[in-house]
């Protein structure tokens, strides 16, 4: 069982951060966790989370960016890890309805293992 800094109960990504719903996870500290998706899009699909209940990228500010950018530092050690760095891969966090967000809990989505198609950036 893991801490999190504050969760919400009826939230689906701090029910997996707390382990109460079971996940692959791939990596762990303090302020982050990350786990594979379970409908993966790529070869590789990995989404990595805040062990705190903010909801999007819309609620980022200075009082979590030390936090963001260490989810990037991670994101980064992760992708070199699962062998990505070569080949190369993408992240993504959806936000808002727009974006097709369907969990609303921060989360950047590491893509990579297959060329993928040019367009949505
Ligand atoms: P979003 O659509 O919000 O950007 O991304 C949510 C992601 O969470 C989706 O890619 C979806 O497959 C993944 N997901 C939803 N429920 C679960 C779950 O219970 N376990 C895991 N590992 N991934 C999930
Ligand atoms: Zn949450």
């Amino acid at each position: 069982m893991s801490d999190v800094l504050n969760f919400d109960e009826t939230c689906l990504f701090c029910k997996i951060i707390k382990g109460d719903i079971p996940s692959a996870k791939v990596y762990e500290d303090a302020l982050c966790y990350a786990f594979r998706d379970i409908n993966p899009q790529a070869p590789t699909h990995i989404l990595v989370v805040p062990k705190a209940h903010i909801r999007s990228v819309a609620e980022i500010s200075a009082n979590n960016e030390a936090l963001v950018g260490h989810m990037f530092t991670v994101i980064a050690k992760i992708a070199r890890e699962e062998g990505l760095e070569e080949g190369g891969y993408r992240v993504v966090s959806n936000c808002g309805p727009d974006a097709c967000q369907s969990v609303p809990h921060l989360h950047f989505h590491i893509l990579g293992g297959a060329k993928m198609a040019e367009g949505m950036a």
